[in-house]
């Protein structure tokens, strides 16, 4: 080992995803010698992999109902078969754009960039091949990625990884999950035109969210023409002509020309030398943290996928922030408040939520000291069409002052309508603001603040 591959810095950062790149650009902000490592693509799932392109899908699918209720609204359309692959180049050269931003907007910050995968050496060196790097502050921001089933022939599948490679638009798609991106990607597929089954392993899609979204959800997928099976107990899948799948209770379904896994993620922490440096994980290999981001060892921190924190963008960057401000800028208490983080599920129709879920509440508080409030309404969107999709609002009340904890929509303008809601709720706001708010009228956020 020569001088010139070891190089010294403030703070080391392992992955250039949203947590990574936004922590390493605050740090080099407040004067930190910083360096960032990637070994993929910079900016992570989320650009790669993730929102973007999947929302740039979303929109396509939200452009395919629209244009079937052009002709209610008095378009006289001819609409020629749908081009999944010219969408997919003007998606990938966009992302090839972010891309670019995202290495300058690193270079105009003056983090170091390196490429490669990282490991931990031990408490203050990380290795790059043959660079080593060294720091007294080490973030690692490594991500997750998509898990496959542990059936034989998976293998046959794709997971959300693959499914943006797709050149065509697949005929008969299988989707296993039943998590957000198992329900979003499904919607899209059958939005775009593809014939879609779902396999869920138990009863509900969206099992963590609340009862009444995931009730909707389904039913609306359902009335979508998506064929959604619950209980299946997979055991194996097989491909000859198409591909087929077995569950355990002796059944067999069968004519796909694609199977999306879409059954979770694990935390990216297997092959970066946690072990050498002495970091612990939890039984799922998720990074043990406190709620300053601190590992189990002085000096080494995580955000992001990698913990086991809620795993949306916008967390792993205000975590990674907080953290740089704490470090870098003598803020000492600074740290992410976990509570009230609003999300939204790019369903058909979207969902937008914050707070506690009916069943969350009731647990925590008991069923006497909570007052719930729902409307169902159908968006005048739909007056005219004869496609009819529903939505619901749900506000949880807690207490004799009815302080909201939980918020939550589905149906057309949810994606939009959520974060404004979300500040209100997290300022503490109560069922009685809700009321003082003069509603924006015609609009089914109005619904929210005109409740009884
Ligand atoms: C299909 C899909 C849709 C999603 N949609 C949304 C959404 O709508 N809204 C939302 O908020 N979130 C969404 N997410 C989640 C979001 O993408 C993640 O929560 C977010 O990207 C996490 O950021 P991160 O920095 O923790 O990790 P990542 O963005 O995954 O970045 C980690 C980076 O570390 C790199 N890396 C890993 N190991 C090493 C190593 N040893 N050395 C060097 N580099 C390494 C990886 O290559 C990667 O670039 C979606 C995810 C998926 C898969």
């Amino acid at each position: 080992m020569t001088d010139s591959t070891h190089k010294e810095f403030d703070f080391i950062v392992i992955g250039g995803g949203s947590g990574g790149i936004a922590a390493a650009r605050r740090a080099a902000g407040l004067g930190a010698r910083t360096a960032l490592i990637e070994s993929g693509r910079i900016g992570g799932t989320c650009v790669n992999v993730g929102c973007v392109p999947k929302k740039v899908m979303w929109h396509a699918a939200h452009l395919a109902h629209t244009l079937e209720d052009a002709g209610d609204y008095g378009f006289d359309l001819d609409v020629k078969p749908f081009n999944w692959n010219g969408l997919k180049q003007r998606r990938d050269a966009y992302i090839n754009r972010l891309n670019g931003i995202y290495d300058r907007n690193l270079e105009s910050s003056a983090v170091s960039r390196f490429d490669g995968h990282a490991r931990l050496e031990n408490a203050n060196i990380v290795r790059i091949g043959d660079q080593k790097l060294t720091a007294s502050h080490i973030l690692i921001s490594t991500g997750g990625r998509p898990m496959m089933g542990e059936v034989p022939g998976a293998e046959i599948g794709i997971t959300s990884d693959g499914f943006f490679e797709l050149d065509e638009l697949p005929k008969r798609v299988l989707v296993i999950g039943a998590g957000y991106i198992a329900t979003e990607l499904a919607g899209v597929l059958k939005s775009l035109g593809s014939d879609v089954t779902m396999l869920l392993r138990k009863e509900f899609l969206l099992r963590s969210f609340d009862c009444t979204l995931r009730d909707m959800v389904m039913e609306e997928m359902q009335a979508d023409g998506i064929n959604i099976l619950t209980h299946f107990k997979l055991s194996g899948i097989t491909q000859d002509k198409s591909i087929a799948v077995d569950s355990e209770q002796g059944t067999q379904i069968s004519g796909f020309d694609c199977l999306l896994w879409a059954i979770g993620r694990r935390p990216n922490s297997d092959d970066i030398g946690l072990d050498k440096a002495g970091v612990d994980t939890d039984s799922r290999g998720f990074i043990t943290i406190d709620k300053y981001q601190n590992t189990t060892v002085d000096g080494i921190y995580a955000v992001g996928d990698v913990t086991a924190r809620p795993a949306l963008t916008p967390v792993a960057i205000a975590a990674g922030r907080r953290l740089a401000d704490r470090l870098f800028d003598g803020q000492q208490e600074a740290h992410l408040d976990y509570t009230n983080i609003p999300s939204v599920v790019f369903s058909h129709p979207p969902i937008g939520t914050v707070g506690m879920t009916e069943d969350e509440a009731v647990d925590v508080y008991g069923h006497d000291d909570l007052k719930i409030y729902q409307s169902r309404f159908t968006n005048l969107y739909y007056g005219v069409t004869n496609r009819k999709s529903p939505s619901v609002v749900k506000l949880i009340t807690q207490g004799s002052d009815e302080r909201i904890v939980g918020c939550h929509v589905i149906g057309e303008g949810a994606d939009e309508m959520i974060q404004g809601f979300a500040v209100a709720v997290k300022m503490g706001a109560c069922k009685a603001d809700f009321d003082n708010t003069v509603a924006i009228h015609p609009t089914a956020a109005e619904e929210l603040v005109t409740l009884r």
